[in-house]
């Protein structure tokens, strides 16, 4: 683990250099994702990096909506990231569209034409295409090259218009088609595209390209560092030579490894088809390792915050092992957990010699000194696991067993004397009695016992449906794995407990608070849940129990 002081990472080098040297006077980053999806644990990595930065350093952090492609952004998109920022704890400054700028970057594009630097092209994508060369074979000029700077406008303007189809012309950047970096061979800056927009509706039907609009957003919102993922390193120079040649603010672009964790698939296009093609009940099902799961499986936005510090930021893409994420969440669920008692798969017990009803005083939680404690009635007859009993006890099997000892969590040790069956030979029912003078906190009896086990009254309880998630695929590595990614699914990966019996104190479960279940993982309540249907999701187990099982 690393130490609490860290050095600093190399963005935040590069910032405080920038800082003393004068250079700027305070920050501004921007976190821009496209509304094509929901967010998922890379996007919490970049958040936490571009609104960390200007929380430790002076400055802003604008949220902005990629929008420059019409055809895939959604309403319901921008919603839920707006949610899942504000969630993980960060506030923007400005909440921008790239949209907004559609008639700057018109005017900029009108710019470059005027000096010469851009010519509309009639070519095809494919004939375009044959045209750029290769990397070891330069390109060759389009025969539109050298239309006057009159004609281009003319020609953008009736783009503009509406006057051509899609794919009929494009407007491109006139930069050098020798150019050993490709995207430098005249890259396409407009496209035309006739669909209608989001937020602008219908008032286009030409739309800048990723690279016209991405360094010209920064520009405009005068953002100091701009922080992108490692493929962008070759637009850097397409970057750099655009706000040269429109001579606007100058934006920097630095880049970052690309976040993946273990055991799951992190691009929105793949989440979308985990989606669409139902191997998930939506985006926020509780397998996915969008922010929104994250919340409805019960993470805290701290652990999460926690994780993307200590994973830290990369100069090379590596994939993160999704374990340390769950043990960031446990340290903080153990921290605040109300500790509860539900058992899963119950089997009867009658205390024989229980002459009445009596109330026991459990602690809520242990790591707390303010958690208090609960009532909790104790009656003749209560639920435990099945699994805690044993009728031909294994060595070392410390729990309930013919004529063994165990004690009741916050009540009392009881021993099974008789065990009961029905005609087919199943166990229907434990006979046990309990040691009076063995109450938990004011134990006289001197009887020593090795287990305590969780315990639910007969006469008091609710019934609960649980789910147990599991990792969604059974690779560590999806992406690098042989075939479709959906070959790669656990088929076990959600298990469902429909009839486990918790204690009352579950009747008031809400969406505040967090449950561990003593014995049994870290529980939150799920938003579908009812009144009538209590339905509780597994956060995460108690110990690491996956990492054993499969090594
Ligand atoms: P995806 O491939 O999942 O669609 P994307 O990069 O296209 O991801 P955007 O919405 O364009 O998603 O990304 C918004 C910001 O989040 C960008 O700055 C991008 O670099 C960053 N980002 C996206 N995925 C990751 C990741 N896995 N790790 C770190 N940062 C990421
Ligand atoms: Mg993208």
């Amino acid at each position: 683990m690393m130490s609490e002081e860290k050095s600093l990472n190399f963005i935040e080098e590069i910032i405080e250099n920038d800082l003393s040297s004068g250079k700027y006077s305070s920050i501004v980053t921007r976190f821009p994702p496209e509304p094509n999806g929901y967010l998922h644990m890379g996007h919490a990595s970049s958040i936490c990096l571009n609104f960390g930065l200007t929380q430790k350093f002076q400055g802003y952090t604008n949220l902005r909506f990629d929008d420059t492609n019409p055809v895939t952004e959604e309403t319901e998109y921008v919603d839920s990231i707006k949610e899942d920022i504000k969630w993980l704890g960060f506030t923007w400054k400005n909440e921008y569209y790239a949209s907004d700028y559609f008639d700057k970057l018109f005017q900029y594009a009108v710019a470059l034409i005027n000096k010469d630097l851009a010519y509309v092209d009639d070519n095809t994508a494919e004939q375009i295409a044959i045209e750029k060369g290769t990397p070891t074979k330069v390109g060759i000029d389009s025969k539109y090259r050298n239309r006057s700077v009159a004609e281009n406008l003319q020609l953008f303007n009736d783009m503009k218009a509406g006057k051509y189809a899609d794919g009929e012309k494009v407007l491109r950047a006139k930069i050098d088609m020798a150019a050993t970096n490709m995207l430098m061979r005249d890259p396409i800056i407009y496209r035309i595209k006739h669909a209608h927009h989001h937020r602008t509706g219908d008032k286009w039907c030409i739309y800048p390209m990723y690279d016209f609009a991405h360094g010209q957003s920064d520009s405009i919102e005068n953002i100091t560092h701009s922080i992108c993922t490692l493929e962008f390193i070759p637009h850097r120079e397409l970057y750099d030579w655009l706000i040269e040649k429109l001579e606007i603010y100058p934006s920097h672009q630095y880049e970052f490894a690309r976040r993946n964790l273990n055991y799951t698939v992190m691009s929105k296009r793949k989440l979308l088809r985990l989606v669409n093609e139902g191997f998930v009940t939506g985006w926020d099902d509780p397998r996915m390792p969008t922010i929104s799961a994250m919340r409805r499986r019960g993470y805290l936005p701290q652990s999460i915050r926690e994780f993307c510090s200590r994973i830290g930021i990369a100069k090379r893409e590596n994939i993160v092992d999704i374990g340390l994420l769950e043990f960031c969440v446990r340290e903080d669920l153990n921290k605040v957990s109300l500790r509860r008692m539900v058992v899963f798969d119950p089997i009867k017990v009658t205390i024989t010699n229980l002459a009445a009803d009596e109330i026991v005083h459990i602690e809520n939680n242990p790591e707390d000194e303010n958690g208090g404690n609960r009532e909790v009635l104790f009656t003749k007859e209560i639920y435990i696991e099945q699994e805690d009993f044993m009728e031909v006890p294994q060595k070392k099997y410390f729990r309930l067993a013919p004529g063994q000892m165990v004690r009741l969590k916050g009540a009392y040790i009881i021993q099974c004397d008789e065990v009961v069956k029905d005609t087919a030979g199943n166990i229907t029912e434990l006979k046990c009695s309990y040691i009076a003078n063995s109450k938990s906190g004011s134990d006289t009896s001197g009887v020593a016992v090795k287990s305590t086990i969780h315990w639910v009254s007969a006469k008091e309880n609710v019934n609960v449906q649980i789910n147990l998630y599991d990792r969604l695929f059974k690779v560590e590595d999806v992406d690098g794995a042989e075939g479709e990614f959906q070959n790669h699914m656990n088929s076990d990966s959600l298990q469902i407990v429909s009839n486990a019996i918790a204690e009352k104190a579950l009747t008031k479960a809400n969406l505040q608070e967090r449950y561990q279940f003593l014995r049994k993982g870290y529980f939150f309540l799920d938003k579908d849940s009812t009144a009538d249907k209590l339905i509780f999701n597994r956060t995460v187990t108690l110990k690491d129990t996956w990492a054993k099982a499969n090594k």
